[in-house]
């Protein structure tokens, strides 16, 4: 349909976006890069005509794949996000004043250098922020290599196809688990359950060899259609049974303005309706 967006992600479902205005379309070196304008999501980033980010719902995704486990923590200095060409991974992430180094590694420099010119509110300046060391490689391949450890390893990634497909691997995922400090949180974008289940079931069997804490919790994004968003949790500290109480003073304490993450919406997300606990290995 002329003027509309159409993205084609799942075999039988298709989600149309109005483009108002088409910013940008061109070919990176690993995927197709688009921009377009629309009244009620504003800018939309899409790779490979997947929506990736866009100006008015990334709020909800990006606070909840960074306070809930930097929050649940407690005290988190060193975060690893893979991915994230945006900035908006980083930007939540480093509004936590007692994170003092955030380790990126994202793959397309096209995507950086974009979403730098065309979407700088998604970033809003964090990388200029000295806490953050970007670094343009393949994450599956740092993963591999780094002698790092990390409290909170954060995976924004792109859907498990095209070069995103490397993060979704027992092997990646055995690797980042190395990286973790005593403690560590692994958390993942993981897809929407109803339409992307089996992503949901192969990554939580991974997490089930690794962790003696897998499980996954849930926000919903308009723009990731299809119901609920899983994100994946894997840790072997006891970061999930922090009170609603130490929730609540960590918050306060961390003076963090927030759209969507509340302590209260950060304990129910782990809430599995009957359909994602299915899903669970
Ligand atoms: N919020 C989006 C989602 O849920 O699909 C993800 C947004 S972010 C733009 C996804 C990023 O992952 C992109 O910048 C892409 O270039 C990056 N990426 C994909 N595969 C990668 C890899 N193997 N290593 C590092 N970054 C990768």
């Amino acid at each position: 349909m002329k003027g509309w967006s159409i993205e084609t992600l799942h075999a039988d479902h298709a989600q149309a976006l109005r483009e108002d205005r088409v910013l940008y379309d061109s070919e990176t070196d690993h995927q197709r890069l688009r921009v377009f304008e629309n009244p009620t999501f504003g800018r939309i980033l899409t790779l490979d005509d997947v929506v990736q980010v866009t100006e008015g719902d990334n709020f909800i995704y990006h606070e909840m794949l960074t306070h809930v486990p930097i929050l649940a923590h407690g005290a988190a200095r060193r975060v690893l996000i893979i991915g994230g060409g945006d900035g908006g991974m980083a930007r939540e992430v480093l509004r936590h004043a007692s994170v003092e180094h955030v380790t990126m590694i994202e793959i397309d420099a096209g995507v950086v250098d974009f979403s730098r010119q065309y979407l700088p509110g998604i970033s809003a300046g964090a990388f200029d922020d000295p806490r953050l060391h970007l670094t343009i490689a393949d994450g599956a391949d740092y993963m591999r290599e780094t002698a790092e450890r990390f409290d909170v390893i954060i995976v924004d990634s792109t859907d498990p196809v095209g070069p995103g497909e490397v993060l979704f691997t027992d092997t990646f995922y055995g690797h980042a688990r190395r990286a973790l400090a005593p403690g560590g949180i692994l958390v993942t974008q993981n897809g929407v359950p109803f339409l992307q289940g089996e992503e949901l079931t192969n990554t939580m069997r991974a997490f089930r060899a690794l962790f003696s804490d897998a499980t996954c919790y849930l926000a919903t994004v308009p723009t990731y259609a299809g119901g609920p968003m899983a994100f994946g949790w894997g840790t072997d500290g006891s970061a999930r049974q922090v009170t609603l109480t130490q929730l609540r003073d960590r918050f306060a304490a961390a003076g963090i303005a927030s759209d969507y993450y509340t302590p209260e919406v950060h304990l129910a997300a782990f809430a599995l309706p009957g359909y994602v606990a299915r899903l669970m290995p």
